[in-house]
């Protein structure tokens, strides 16, 4: 029976009424729009996901199809601060409700807690899924600890830092009783070569 089910086209009664799992991995790659967030994609990093649905009584004469989604994925971005590629988990676990129409989304929203999707004939699980992981990125991507200097930074001391007109390239930062920023950035250099 489950093998009728397709992710991408599922038929959400049956789906809930037989109330089997549906388990899979969805290759990342295979999801274009999350795909283009993310750097130096590999083709083996998998979104992992399960889907769960039931129907539970509702104020109609029908009952509610209810959709439980869980994922996990690993997505590469690229770090705010330093510039490099920050490994960042993704999580989902969300409820779903199917409610009839647009119109009855639109007016039940603000009052549910539970995300509500209106009902089609071939409902379409990997889009929804690939919605939540763009939502579910961060902002503002970055390392908790770079691994390196923060580039970005230093670029910005450097500038404010700057007014006394031109330092080049710091090769030859003046000497002076601050800790001058062009010095520490040679130092940090000398610490990674
Ligand atoms: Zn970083």
């Amino acid at each position: 029976m489950s093998k009728s089910h397709h992710a991408n086209r599922l038929n959400m009664q049956a789906f809930a009424r037989e109330g089997i799992p549906l388990v899979g991995a969805t290759p990342l790659q295979n999801m274009e729009r999350l795909a283009q967030e993310t750097q130096a994609l590999e083709p083996d990093l998998m979104v992992n996901w399960e889907a769960r649905a039931e129907l539970r009584p509702g104020s109609g004469a029908d009952e509610d199809v209810w959709l439980h989604l869980v994922a996990t994925a690993s997505v590469t971005l690229v770090c705010q601060r330093c510039m490099g590629a920050v490994a960042t988990p993704l999580e989902i676990d969300q409820w779903y409700r199917f409610v009839a129409t647009e119109e009855i989304a639109m007016a039940e929203d603000d009052e549910s807690e539970e995300d509500l999707l209106v009902m089609e004939p071939h409902f379409d699980l990997l889009a929804v899924l690939e919605d939540e992981l763009l939502m579910a990125l961060p902002l503002v991507p970055m390392h908790e600890e770079c691994p390196v200097a923060p580039v970005m930074q230093v670029g910005e001391d450097a500038l404010s830092a700057g007014a006394g007109g031109k330092t080049g390239t710091g090769e030859e930062a003046p000497s002076g009783e601050k800790p001058n920023p062009f010095a520490v950035l040679s130092q940090l250099k000398k610490k990674t070569e």
